[in-house]
């Protein structure tokens, strides 16, 4: 389409000490577009998550919106807009749901800017994460570590949203979660991209899953891209989906 790239990576190398894990990764990811990434365990998605959030480093190149962001720390890349959920979420356990929400605001303004308006958009960014999340409204007062497994995935998203990314990378956010919590987070996960525009890149080891709300996919082995394409196209390939994705 006419559409630009928001998201360019090229040859992008990354590891951790002497293991490599990356091999040179090139893909795009156009504004507003869901992309899943897919592929067997040690493939390589959350290394790819974290090089793209500053949080190991990479070699080549990724820019968002033709800014670059290797090199870049985690509080560098989420000023520029990039919002990380990692897999085992993050939230602090000791914090309440209100209190871990408001930590995700800080990120995004820094601790220093307190005003009016400064407070009355972080309400309105409250407010507007708990129509999405109407279980964080109820249980704001509750501490973290007492929520249910699904909610603490929707307390990590929405601190995640309080940064009001233009790019967020979600990991495995189905991990350890019920069929029926999963599916619902997904289709918050679909309004919010629809509804904000927001730019997604979600890591998840349930192929259909992704696929089902992915506009793009890509599929990693070993460090490599083995396969890209249009999301409907990858889940109809019945040979792809049962050689790449040990589905059938
Ligand atoms: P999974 O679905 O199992 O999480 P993945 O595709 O996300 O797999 P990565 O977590 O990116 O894969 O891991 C890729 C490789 O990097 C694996 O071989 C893993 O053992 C290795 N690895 C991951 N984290 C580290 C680390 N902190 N130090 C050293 N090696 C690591």
């Amino acid at each position: 389409g006419a559409e630009p790239d928001f998201l360019t990576v090229r040859g992008l190398h990354a590891g951790y000490g002497q293991a490599r894990v990356l091999q040179g990764l090139d893909f795009r990811v156009a504004r507003g577009e869901v992309c899943a990434i897919l592929g067997p365990n040690g493939a390589g998605k959350t290394t790819t998550l974290r090089a793209l959030c500053g949080m190991v480093r990479g070699r080549g190149s990724v820019t968002l919106n033709g800014t670059e962001l290797l090199g870049r720390s985690p509080e560098q890349t989420a000023r520029i807009g990039v919002a990380h959920v990692p897999e085992g979420r993050g939230t602090f356990n000791d914090l309440t749901v209100e209190e871990n929400l408001r930590v995700g605001a800080h990120l995004r303004t820094g601790p220093r800017r307190r005003g009016r308006a400064e407070r009355a958009a972080v309400a309105a960014d409250l407010e507007r994460i708990h129509d999405y999340f109407p279980r964080l409204r109820q249980r704001s007062r509750q501490a973290a570590g007492s929520l249910s497994g699904g909610e603490q995935q929707m307390l990590a998203i929405g601190r995640a949203l309080m940064l009001r990314p233009s790019l967020l990378l979600l990991d495995e956010p189905s991990l350890g979660l019920a069929p029926l919590v999963t599916r619902e987070l997904f289709e918050i996960i679909r309004a919010v991209n629809e509804e904000e525009g927001t730019t997604v890149v979600v890591v998840e080891q349930n192929a259909q899953l992704a696929l089902g709300i992915a506009h793009r996919a890509h599929v990693l082995e070993a460090g490599r891209l083995v396969l890209s394409g249009p999301a409907a196209q990858i889940r109809e390939d019945g040979q792809v989906a049962e050689v790449y994705l040990g589905v059938s």
